[in-house]
Formats: C-alpha cells, sequence, structure tokens
C-alpha cells in the first residue's frame, strides 16, 4: 500500500515525500479512504504511530478538491488538549500543505491573543485550536465556526481526562449540523464510545495495534529505592549510563523543577516542562531536547502527552502514575519508530500498589532488582488504599476473570526482549497492546 494508491494528490505525495515517508501507516492506511470518502471515523492507535497524518492528508485532499468559499471561513477545526500538541499538528498542517493554496492557523492559551485576532482575519481554512481559548474568542465575535466542514477531536481520551468534556459541549452546537466527525484517541474507552455517540454519524470505526517490533522492544525494569534516594540514583544512571536523551516523568509540577534543578546542579543538562511554565518556556526546552542540548527532559504526565520526540532511548518513571494507563502512555515515548527502548522506573517503599496496578494492566510482572549502593531500606507500606486504577474509569472492561500473569500461552518465540515484552499480548492476534484490542460490539 502506498500514499499513492489511497488516492491523495500530487501535491499531497509531494509533501510527504518531503516528509520522508516511505509508506501510509497501519492507522493512516486505515483511515485515509474511511476520510476521503466523507465518512465518521473514530479512530483509535497507540501513541506515535501516524494519527495527526491519518487526519491531516485526507482533511487536506478534501478541501482542496472542493470550491474555496469566497470569504476563507474556517472549514476544518481541529481540537487537541494542550498547547504543545496543538502547536505540533499545526507544524505537520503547514508542512502537509505546503503545496497547497490552504491556509492555517493554530490557537491556544497563555499567549497574548492579539496576534490570534489579526492573523484569523486574514482568513483561514484549517484552524487547530485548545478549547478554551477557541470559545474564548468566539465569544468575543472574532472566529466564526458555521462553515466548519471537518471536525476533529484529537488525543480525545485525553481530553476527557482533562476536563474538557463541557467545553466540547460547548463548541459542538457552535458548529453545522451536517459536517463530518472525526475522533482519534490512543484508547476506545467506554467514556469516548459515549462521548462519540452524542455527536458522531454512524462512525467507520478504524484500529491499528502498535506493530509488533516498536512495543516489544521496550525493555521495562523496576529498580526498586528509596524515596529520598531516586536524585541519586538518577545522576547515577545518567551519568554511568553515558545517556544523552532521557525523559523523565514526576508526579509533580514542583517535583519537576526540583529534580530538574538537582540534576543541573550535578551537571546534566536538564529542563522541566509543566503546565505552570510559559509556552516559550515549554517550546524553547522541547527543542533543546530534540536538538540535544539539554540532556534531560523532566515532565509531568499533561505536559508530556504526545510530544513527538523520536526516537528516545530512555524513559524513568521518578515516580509510577496514579493511573495505570498512563504508565503505558509514558512508557510509550520510547522504543518509537521501531527504534529499541528501555523504561526504568524507580519505585519507592510506598509505591507497590502502583506496580500492582500497572502489572495487573499489563497481564505482565515487572522484572524489579536493586542497585547496588542504593538498597532500599525504607519500610515496606501496608497495602492500605486500594490502587485508584479505574479513577477516571478509563479504560473498564468490567470483569477479567483471567489471573495476572497467563505465563507461557502467549509468549512469542522466547528470546530477545528480556523482561520486557509487549505489554499485554493476546493469544493469536499477532501482538499489540491488550489495551487497545478491539473491543466487540454485542
Ligand atoms: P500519534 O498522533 O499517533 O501519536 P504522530 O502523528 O505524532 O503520532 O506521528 C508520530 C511520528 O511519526 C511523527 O514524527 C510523524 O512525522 C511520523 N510519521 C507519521 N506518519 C508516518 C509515516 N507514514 N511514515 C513514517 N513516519 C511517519
Ligand atoms: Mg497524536
Amino acid at each position: 500500500m502506498s500514499f499513492k494508491s489511497l488516492g491523495l494528490s500530487d501535491s499531497l505525495l509531494h509533501a510527504i515525500n518531503k516528509k520522508g515517508y516511505d509508506k501510509p501507516s497501519p492507522i493512516q492506511e486505515k483511515a485515509i479512504p474511511f476520510i476521503l470518502d466523507r465518512k465518521d471515523v473514530l479512530a483509535s492507535a497507540q501513541t506515535g504511530t501516524g494519527k495527526t497524518a491519518g487526519f491531516v492528508l485526507p482533511i487536506l485532499q478534501i478541501l482542496s478538491e472542493t470550491r474555496q468559499p469566497k470569504r476563507r471561513p474556517i472549514r476544518s477545526l481541529i481540537l487537541t488538549p494542550t498547547r504543545e500538541l496543538a502547536a505540533q499538528i499545526y507544524a505537520n498542517v503547514k508542512e502537509y500543505s505546503e503545496f497547497l493554496p490552504i491556509n492555517s492557523m493554530v490557537i491556544f492559551g497563555g499567549v497574548n491573543q492579539n496576534p490570534q485576532i489579526r492573523e484569523l482575519r486574514n482568513g483561514v481554512d484549517v484552524l487547530v485550536a485548545t478549547p478554551g481559548r477557541l470559545l474564548d474568542l468566539h465569544g468575543q465575535g472574532k472566529l466564526f465556526l458555521n462553515q466548519v466542514e471537518v471536525l476533529v477531536l484529537d488525543e480525545a481520551d485525553r481530553m476527557l481526562d482533562m476536563g474538557f468534556l463541557r467545553d466540547i459541549k460547548r463548541i459542538l452546537p457552535l458548529l453545522p449540523p451536517k459536517r463530518q466527525n472525526l475522533l482519534f484517541s490512543a484508547t476506545f474507552s467506554k467514556e469516548i464510545k459515549m462521548l462519540a455517540g452524542t455527536f458522531m454519524f454512524e462512525p467507520e470505526l478504524v484500529e491499528a495495534t502498535p506493530e509488533n517490533t516498536a512495543v516489544e522492544k521496550i525493555i521495562q525494569k523496576v529498580y526498586r529505592v528509596d524515596k529520598g534516594r531516586k536524585p541519586a540514583l538518577v545522576i547515577k544512571l545518567v551519568k554511568e549510563g553515558d545517556w544523552r536523551q532521557v525523559l523523565i516523568f514526576t508526579r509533580t509540577k514542583h517535583g519537576a523543577n526540583r529534580l530538574s534543578q538537582k540534576l543541573e546542579k550535578s551537571g546534566i543538562t536538564s529542563a522541566a516542562i509543566h503546565s505552570n511554565k510559559s509556552q516559550g518556556a515549554r517550546t524553547k526546552a522541547l527543542a533543546g531536547f530534540k536538538k540535544g542540548e539539554i540532556r534531560v527532559l523532566v515532565a509531568t504526565d499533561i505536559a508530556a502527552r504526545g510530544l513527538d520526540i523520536p526516537l528516545l532511548p530512555h524513559v524513568i518513571n521518578f515516580e509510577l502514575p496514579n493511573v495505570p494507563e498512563d504508565y503505558v502512555h509514558r512508557i510509550g515515548r520510547t522504543g518509537r519508530a521501531g527504534a529499541s527502548g528501555e523504561a526504568i522506573s524507580l519505585v519507592g517503599a510506598d509505591e507497590a500498589d502502583l506496580v500492582r496496578g500497572i502489572e495487573k494492566l499489563l497481564k505482565e510482572k515487572l522484572p524489579s532488582e536493586e542497585i547496588e549502593g542504593f538498597e532500599p531500606k525504607d519500610e515496606p507500606q501496608p497495602a492500605k488504599e486500594a490502587p485508584r486504577r479505574n479513577q477516571n474509569n478509563r479504560n473498564r472492561s468490567g470483569s477479567r476473570p483471567k489471573s495476572g500473569n497467563s505465563g507461557g500461552g502467549n509468549q512469542r518465540s522466547g528470546g530477545g526482549s528480556k523482561g520486557g515484552g509487549n505489554p499485554g499480548n493476546k493469544p493469536g492476534s499477532g501482538g499489540g497492546n491488550r489495551k487497545f484490542k478491539p473491543r466487540r460490539r454485542r
């Protein structure tokens, strides 16, 4: 399958070629024909599988095929939860539309609105936006959505997690009732399907499991260590392993700042990104990290969500996330595009329950070890509170009767990925993450 055989125009093929893509990714292959067919599409595939091009390319094709209305109204609206994602999608739209007469722009909060208002006046075909600023500018009469032909909710699961449901519900009535709706998400939770049910028309369901190699090559490890010694252990790992590009997750913004400062003091270049940082600071940090000027990027889950960081060899969970699904998203930052990666979790005595929650979700035990000189001394905590697994009711699939480690049955060919492996292989499906397993409708 090639991009050409999907029916994309020469201008788009030219741009795709310039990006260096050889062939469509599985989700692109599945979603693009439906979108070109003007169907509503509900699509799910893991982070890093090329969902953006999966909707942007066919939208550009559709918009350039039909006649341009005179006053250049907004014809496609792409909603996304964070500023970083908005900026990233916009950058992609720009690249893919380089050889087309299509105007695009991005709006998000946290920056002065005036330049955005000025740019809107020039006429915009494709608008990428975060919900808050969009509603804000709409309320001020600075933009109109009554000519939108294609709506995209990107990273819809995260939007729900971040509490954007109300904003989404306020935005929908501003759009014309007859339009094409696309919803992209890393997961197909019950909530996502419910949301889809409220505004989509007979959507086509498309799903792609990650290519086996990408996920299988992620080696996951747990290092048991006392909380207070985690920064020293990070420094040791980074320095002794001579790691050049490391993404570290912390649970809090404050924790991200503190760790980043400690790393800097020890001579490791580092930056923290989280929602309290200005947009400029976040963009700069990410750019520095990508260029290799910043060795360690410390991020909170929300800030890191969806960031396009190619070929990341090392991810460290400084603390485990409260929600096991976030663990899957975090480790999805490594081993992208078939490159191998290592995801290390530093686990204190108080985090044992969180490990169990993650293992239950993955249906696999995480190999755990101690590092010499960092043997834990803290007392293990009694399992008091149940892990807050279903806090957001994400991915709840009712009863899961199978016990955690189903062992041999679904192990692929033995060797290789020691202790790593694919989170939640299911037998007979050629791999893929259980979390992204197609959920049959009755
Ligand atoms: P997602 O939204 O699924 O997390 P992105 O759309 O951000 O993923 O794409 C992840 C990376 O893959 C980006 O760097 C993008 O340029 C690249 N990419 C997208 N489509 C292809 C393709 N067909 N071939 C190679 N790389 C691709
Ligand atoms: Mg995406």
